[in-house]
């Protein structure tokens, strides 16, 4: 029996000249998703972030603040360490590259290479960029200005050390040619090939201290510390040596993925993969690199004040909102915008309409009709929905998501799981649970149907735990079920009914409560214009204040059946974003119930109520045709859910 490929999955080490934002919590999340999902599998996995301390930067804000480098350091680790406490992230290694180990190991890694005449001395002139620290040629610099931060450059000659990069380009790129998926995803793949089509200049690896001094030393010159980039790029086979439970160093590298923004994609591709060939020691499976957020559509600077404080976010929605939204809204590698509309648009109809409500309805159907005790399915009662539900659960979780997951296609996962909650509501809706309720010869239906959607959020649980590990936990406390997430759950297939039946669920809060947003909470206010009282002239006109006094919202037919002994009227039960509604309806020679349950449609949500053949109506639906109904006005095209305003 071999033994299965260890999972070593990294972040960057991020920079500490500044306190944590959402690009850092970005990568995190992502890391920690994917490492869930295989330690869910029975992978061994190592999962490791931290953060890269040297630099002229870290000097440069610890000297504003007037505090030692070391100090400002231990200042802003505490930030990053509570924020991935915050987000549910499960590192299983935190590395700071002024921890004492990591610092031996790059200054062997330097001797070694400058033992093997890898690493030379030479003069180099040329235009500095004190922010960036780094030279840049003469062709680079445009009336004086970095060409990547816009500020003054200054010619300067110095004596440093270079790692003859140069000497590995055509290595490297052989290894891309024979590697496709080395680097991904493909466009920045190709960016990577376009950059190796200039000739590769060696990497200056040294900075005389008489300009930087907070770094580490070279073992082989006093006189200079290392070039941060040499020294943060090792933290990967560094933190190897003293940070996983037992050393383990030979089996966990190389890294199954380095996942890194889009901004340091050339450090790691080329940098790294040449620095590690010229060291003998194999090249990471793959390097995956993710797009920037804007904010409204803006780059996020401090400037425009529009940075998205992740602590901020964490502490109004919660970690796994935000940890879904992030993977949900965008293919991970492409650029994605970050509004609060959209925020709290995913959060009202994907999280609490739709996975928030098939809990809900679940746990409390099966509280009010079988004592809160989930039934057993009865084979006699299955039919072709059960089968369909059944099928689309064990898919998810056996071919789809594994599928995405190992591709990082974190959208896609997520939008086959709600492909499935989808499905769940509308099984629901579909058998009426609350209708077989009403007669005691329905009760092995009525146990059937409640078996299977609780089976579906059981499968639900598990697809949710990589991306929202606290929603996972309070889905199963709900569901009664004893799942402990620690453990690999998905090491061996799950069988449909081979757990969940004879649980006692717990009613629970919402998980997630929808957000009124001000726009939905104020009342109609008068327009100007309404307040001027029409002429007799225009009697036959209304101002706008007529219309505004009608409410019209967006619904959602959840249930239909016909009024007994009425030809026209059929009974709905309508979902209204925030409460279930009863409403009757003229329209039962135009639709049949099993037409209609599921269809988008637009009510009167503020009509007094009526009885209709002694049916209470709580609303109006609206309608096309005078003496007889022609078409309900529905939405077709676009998800628009349940709750929004019409106007
Ligand atoms: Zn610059």
């Amino acid at each position: 029996m071999t033994m299965p490929e260890p999972f070593y999955i990294t972040t960057p080490i991020y920079y500490v000249n500044d306190v944590p934002h959402i690009g850092h919590a970005y990568t995190t999340i992502a890391a920690d998703v994917l490492a869930r999902w295989h330690r869910l599998i029975g992978e061994k996995v190592f999962f490791l972030t931290g953060l890269d301390e040297h630099g002229q930067k870290v000097q440069q804000a610890a000297a504003k603040a007037g505090i030692a480098p070391q100090a400002h350091c231990d200042q802003l680790a505490p930030q990053f360490q509570t924020l991935w406490q915050k987000l549910a992230i499960s590192h299983d290694g935190f590395i700071r590259t002024t921890d004492a180990q990591h610092q031996t190991v790059v200054q062997r890694l330097l001797q070694k290479l400058y033992d093997a005449q890898l690493i030379y001395r030479a003069e180099y002139t040329g235009w500095y960029c004190t922010f960036d620290e780094r030279f840049w040629t003469e062709k680079d610099v445009d009336n004086g200005l970095c060409p990547d931060c816009q500020r003054p450059v200054e010619q300067l000659g110095e004596n440093n050390y270079f790692f003859r990069m140069g000497q590995f380009q055509q290595r490297l790129l052989d290894h891309l040619e024979a590697n496709p998926s080395f680097i991904r995803p493909e466009s920045r793949r190709n960016e990577v090939l376009g950059f190796l089509q200039k000739p590769l200049e060696d990497l200056s690896i040294s900075r005389p201290k008489s300009r930087l001094s907070w770094g580490i030393e070279l073992p082989f010159d006093a006189d200079y510390v290392t070039y941060v980039w040499f020294d943060a790029l090792v933290n990967y086979i560094s933190g190897l040596e003293y940070l996983p439970p037992q050393p383990s160093v030979e089996r966990l590298w190389p890294a199954t993925v380095h996942l890194v923004g889009k901004d340091i994609l050339t450090t790691h591709a080329v940098y790294w993969s040449t620095m590690l060939m010229a060291l003998e020691i194999p090249l990471p499976h793959a390097i995956f690199a993710h797009g920037w957020w804007t904010v409204n559509g803006e780059k996020m600077s401090k400037s425009r004040g529009n940075v998205v404080d992740p602590y901020a976010v964490v502490d109004q929605f919660g970690a796994d909102a935000f940890r879904y939204f992030l993977l949900r809204e965008i293919p991970f590698g492409q650029d994605g915008d970050f509004s609060h509309e959209s925020f709290i648009g995913r959060i009202n109809s994907d999280l609490a309409n739709g996975l928030g409500n098939l809990l809900s309805r679940t746990v409390t159907l099966i509280q009010r009709c079988c004592q809160g005790i989930v039934p057993s399915s009865h084979p006699s009662e299955v039919t072709e929905l059960e089968t369909e539900l059944q099928a689309a659960a064990e898919s998810l979780i056996q071919e789809t998501m594994p599928h995405h997951v190992r591709r990082i296609e974190f959208n896609r996962t997520l939008e086959a799981t709600w492909g499935l909650i989808q499905l769940g509501n509308q099984y629901i809706d579909k058998t009426a649970p609350w209708v077989l309720a009403k007669d005691p010869a329905n009760a092995k239906r009525l146990q059937t149907v409640l078996f299977h959607a609780a089976e579906t959020l059981r499968f639900l649980c598990l697809a949710a735990y990589p991306f929202m590990p606290n929603t996972a936990e309070e889905m199963a406390r709900q569901l009664g079920l004893s799942h402990d997430f620690s453990q690999a759950l998905l090491k061996n297939p799950i069988a449909w009914g081979d757990g969940g039946s004879g649980a006692t669920v717990v009613k629970g809060k919402a998980l997630f409560p929808r957000i009124e947003t001000p726009a939905a909470q104020s009342p109609a206010k008068p327009h100007p214009e309404a307040s001027t009282p029409a002429s007799k002239d225009e009697d036959d006109l209304i101002g706008i204040q007529d219309f505004q006094n009608v409410e019209l919202k967006v619904a959602k037919i959840l249930a239909a059946e016909r009024v007994p002994k009425s030809s026209k009227l059929l009974k709905l039960q309508v979902d209204l974003g925030t409460e279930q509604r009863q409403i009757v309806a003229g329209i039962g020679k135009k639709y049949s119930p099993e037409d209609i349950i599921g269809k988008t449609i637009v009510v009167v949500a503020n009509l007094k109520p009526a009885k209709l053949m002694g049916v209470e109506s709580q609303g109006m639906v609206l309608a096309a045709g005078d003496q007889e109904v022609q078409g309900l006005v529905t939405f077709e095209d676009v998800d628009i859910h349940p709750g929004t305003k019409v106007k």
